[in-house]
């Protein structure tokens, strides 16, 4: 076993549900493999439907407790969860490495991720305040406020397999809530040991079953879970198809989905950029996680005055670009998540020639053990089908224009509404990019590129994406129910817009 792995006290077999206390599993055995070698990490015991059962029903008593906390002392627990985070930083941020593929910084940079929503919670903790207003009538006050939501289901992508689920549950915690989490079947390691370490802390603060894991099969404890009228919330990261499967569920329940869907985003590089940056992002951005990010750039749309000196300098990026060990330094391009995912990268590869598009650099796989593929650059036109999809790999579609109203109806044509960037030393072009005309993502950036957001904004996007909003500004109201009151101190009872109802006694 990987001695990454017993530091964090996981065994080779291991259940796959959790609240406070392992249970023990009954359902078939998984492995988590490393996509680096193809080996198995270790085995996880699913769970079925009658965990999923035990897990709610302790949540639920949790949150009728947890409730009552005071949100600043919820606020202190959650900075114990930080702590004991920063304890595991480097066996975590490994541990991501091992499971899912990122660089040895990307996995440590999640770990930290987590770290900074937990401190941003703690101060969220004396922050969650309502408005007040002025009532019409005389003698009457009016305010809000935000009460505790209940038990939240969240399920996660594997391409983040432990900030998003920080994303979610450090803000839902300090709102008073339960949370439910239903990992990737592709990432469950990280799942269990985050769990655990965090678990372990509002256990001893008197605090079991506020954390709930179940790690199982969408058809049994993702679908117990997202139509269970008990979880008021379902807060869902991963594919347009599955937000647009969990998204009907719950509605037809009636319940609240927070969904952050797939990206198409797109990075122009305009006639006057500063191209030693836009370079720098565009590599970054397209390359980086293998492209398994939802904010990975996939687009490139370059002034034509710009092309041929742009284009031939992202070329020699992409040809001398390391692929390999994640863990390994120098190494740039890790490996993709599993054989499927290579196998999407060929199919969108041949499917975007057939369409017309130009080969550039890479295009294969790459021999061997592992699940490597060449990071890949195609010219094609904006609007071919193979450009209009997220294929999860590290693909490059670049076009070229004349005009930046033209670029930006491009950007913005995808059904997908993520990210979006403008390389520009121009203001106007940058304040046209960001207007309410220009960029129709949830993130536009100027001189940055599309991946890589800072937790203190609020992350999602648009149109196909979900409309989520997670992480940081005031994303948490999605976490609480908002209640309004209309207190009276006066002798009468005024009717709000006048209205008249007098009635007598006999
Ligand atoms: P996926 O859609 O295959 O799976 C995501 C999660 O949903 C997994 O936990 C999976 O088990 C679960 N799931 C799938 N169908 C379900 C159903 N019917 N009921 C309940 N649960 C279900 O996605 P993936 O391959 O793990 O991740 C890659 C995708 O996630 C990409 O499209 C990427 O853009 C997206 N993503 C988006 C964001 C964001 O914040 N917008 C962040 C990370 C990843």
């Amino acid at each position: 076993m990987h001695p990454v792995l017993s530091r964090l006290g996981l065994a080779a077999e291991l259940p796959g549900a959790a609240s406070h206390g392992d249970l023990s599993t009954t359902g078939p055995l998984v492995a988590s493999t490393n996509p680096t070698t193809g080996e198995a990490l270790a085995q996880v015991r699913l769970a079925s439907r009658e965990d999923y059962e035990t897990v709610v029903t302790r949540a639920q008593e949790a949150f009728a407790r947890w409730r009552l906390v005071p949100a600043p002392k919820r606020g202190e627990i959650v900075r114990a969860m930080g702590d004991a985070l920063r304890r595991h930083k480097d066996d975590l941020g490994d541990l991501v490495t091992l499971e899912v593929g990122k660089l040895r910084s990307e996995g440590h940079g999640e770990v930290q991720e987590a770290i900074d929503m937990a401190d941003f919670a703690v101060g969220l903790s004396r922050q969650l305040a309502g408005q007040t207003f002025h009532s019409e009538r005389p003698q009457h006050r009016m305010y809000e406020q935000w009460h505790p939501l209940g038990v939240v289901g969240v399920i996660t992508a594997f391409n983040f397999p432990h900030a998003v689920w920080a994303w979610n549950a450090m803000l839902a915690l300090v709102c008073g809530d339960a949370v439910i989490w239903k990992p990737s079947l592709k990432a469950p390691l990280t799942a269990l040991a985050t769990h655990r370490i965090c678990d372990a802390v509002l256990t001893e603060a008197g605090h079991p079953g506020v954390l709930g894991l179940v790690i199982g099969a969408d058809d049994e404890v993702g679908r117990a879970l997202v139509d269970d009228r008990r979880v008021p919330l379902i807060s869902a990261t991963g594919s347009c198809r599955m937000g647009r499967a969990v998204g009907a569920a719950v509605a037809g329940r009636l319940g609240r989905s927070l969904l952050e869907l797939g990206g198409n985003n797109a990075v122009i590089v305009h006639s006057d950029a500063d191209l030693e940056l836009a370079l720098r992002a565009v590599a970054f951005g397209a390359m980086g996680t293998s492209g398994q990010r939802c904010t990975t750039t996939r687009r490139l749309l370059v002034h034509e005055d710009v092309a041929d000196t742009f284009l031939p300098r992202l070329e020699r990026v992409y040809r001398s670009a390391k692929v390999g060990d994640p863990l390994a330094d120098g190494t740039l391009v890790g490996p993709l998540i599993d054989e499927d995912a290579v196998r999407g990268f060929e199919h969108a590869v041949a499917q975007a020639r057939a369409q017309g598009a130009e080969l550039v650099a890479g295009g294969s796989r790459v021999d061997g053990p592992g699940h490597f593929v060449q990071p890949t650059l195609l010219r094609a036109a904006p609007d071919l089908p193979m450009v209009r999809e997220e294929t999860f790999a590290p693909i490059l579609y670049v076009s070229t224009y004349r005009d930046l109203g033209e670029a930006i109806a491009w950007q913005n044509s995808v059904d997908q509404g993520l990210s979006s960037a403008i390389f520009t030393e121009s203001f106007r072009a940058s304040q046209r990019f960001l207007s309410h005309a220009g960029s129709d993502c949830g993130i536009a950036n100027v001189n940055i590129g599309t991946s890589g957001a800072e937790i203190g904004g609020a992350f999602g996007g648009e149109k196909d994406t979900g409309g989520g909003r997670e992480a940081g500004s005031d994303a948490w109201k999605a976490y609480m129910r908002r209640q309004t009151c209309t207190l009276n101190w006066g002798d009468d009872l005024p009717l709000a817009q006048g209205v008249v109802f007098d009635v007598g006694e006999g």
